[in-house]
């Protein structure tokens, strides 16, 4: 998505967030709206066949009130020509709606197959309608009259049989109409089961084309954020130059390892170290040198404390170790260690050595006491000559 270039993550996310779900919702509607125009042609079938079906029922029903009529008389024969006159209009009204009625009160379109089917008379029903119609007319009249049955026989037989026929072409566009909305029906099923797989597809599609990569992008630039704040972390807390931890750390770990040693009753110690007449060995040598001199001295320190003890650089070339868990008499040793070691090989191909200072407390004190008895005892080791070790106890 070249085209996103420049835009902020956000905005980015959101449009195509925004994307995605406009393709689904549009696929959706456009199921929806087949399904709907699907269900609209199968009501349509309904109606219609309705119509038609009640067309052939009063066809039957005239016939039947005109055979009941001609055995009757009086009143009687009186009310049945009434309920044949009603059923004779109902039909015409019936016909007229099938045939010439409005295609919108068929619930049709002016050009649908439908209603071409209904008013192309190739089967001859309207012809047949119109007899059949005529002929019932003609023997309501006569019965009116008081026509007597057997006069009527020849007439009622005239009418049964173009009924007959009637019934059959009406049966027969009925079938057709049913054939029609079905197949209809059928093309429409098919669009929509298009038209869901197109969805799906159009799902997988927005989900693997659209939604993957913005996953795979948040993800993605989560984790740079979250390397990038440990590295800011780390080069907050850490000197850049040896790679020790720094003041900041120390303030946050002197008060750490305080309230631990308070709280498991155990020792804690600190060596101070200088590095003895290094001044010197940056007039001599240079800065730089002096710098590498530093780094080395660093990782000697390092190397030779335990995983749980901590180097710190808390100015110039002036390093602090804490020891936990660690008592005066072993911080000594260890500083002794260390002490041994620098003055044992050269750091940076250069003969130096270093003063150390050791104290202890049990945390029931200030670090700022503690840091000034190991302060003094690193004086104290300056003092008395350099390359030594010197511890300051607690006044009780
Ligand atoms: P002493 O034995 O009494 O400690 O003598 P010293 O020469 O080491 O004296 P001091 O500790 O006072 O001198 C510290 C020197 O360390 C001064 C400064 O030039 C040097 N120094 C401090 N920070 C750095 C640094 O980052 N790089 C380098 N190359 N030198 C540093
Ligand atoms: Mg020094
Ligand atoms: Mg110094």
């Amino acid at each position: 998505m070249k085209v996103l270039a420049g835009i902020s993550l956000h905005t980015k996310l959101t449009l195509r967030y925004a994307l995605a779900l406009s393709l689904v919702a549009m696929l959706t509607l456009a199921s929806y709206a087949l399904m709907q125009n699907a269900v609209g042609t199968e009501v349509l079938g309904a109606k219609l066949l309705n119509v038609a079906g009640r067309q052939r029922m009063l066809c039957q029903r005239v016939e039947i009130l005109a055979m009941r009529a001609q055995r009757e008389a009086g009143t009687e024969r009186q009310a049945r020509l009434q309920e044949m006159d009603e059923a004779l209009k109902e039909l015409s009204e019936g016909h007229d709606l099938l045939v010439h009625g409005p295609a919108k009160d068929l619930g049709l379109d002016e050009d649908s197959p439908a209603l071409t089917l209904l008013r192309n008379d190739d089967d001859g029903a309207e012809g047949l309608f119109k007899g059949f119609v005529a002929e019932a007319m003609k023997l309501r009249q006569n019965l009116a009259k008081g026509q007597d049955w057997q006069t009527g026989v020849a007439s009622m037989q005239r009418i049964s049989h173009d009924g007959d026929a009637l019934l059959k072409a009406l049966d027969s566009r009925m079938s057709r109409l049913e054939r029609m909305g079905e197949s209809t029906l059928r093309s429409f099923s098919r669009l929509v089961v298009g038209l869901l797989g197109a969805a799906l597809a159009g799902l997988l599609l927005t989900g693997w084309a659209i939604l993957r990569p913005m996953v795979a992008e948040v993800v993605r630039d989560r984790e740079q954020l979250e390397s990038l704040n440990r590295s800011l972390e780390t080069q907050a807390g850490t000197d850049k130059l040896t790679g020790a931890y720094n003041r900041r750390t120390w303030d946050v770990e002197i008060q750490r390892e305080f309230s631990k040693a308070r709280r498991q009753g155990v020792r804690l110690s600190l060596v101070m170290t200088d590095l003895d007449l290094f001044k010197r060995v940056n007039d001599e040598h240079g800065h730089q040198r002096g710098d590498l001199v530093l780094q080395e001295f660093t990782q000697r320190l390092r190397q030779t404390v335990r995983a749980s003890d901590t180097v710190f650089r808390l100015g110039g070339e002036e390093f602090a170790v804490l020891l936990p868990g660690t008592d005066l008499e072993q911080g000594r040793l260890t500083a002794e260690k260390l002490r041994e070691g620098v003055a044992r090989s050269p750091l940076s191909g250069l003969a130096i050595t270093a003063s150390f200072g050791v104290a202890d407390t049990g945390g029931d004190e200030s670090p700022d006491e503690l840091f000034r008895r190991a302060d003094q005892a690193l004086y104290a080791a300056k003092a008395n000559g350099r390359d030594r070790v010197e511890i300051m106890k607690k006044e009780s």
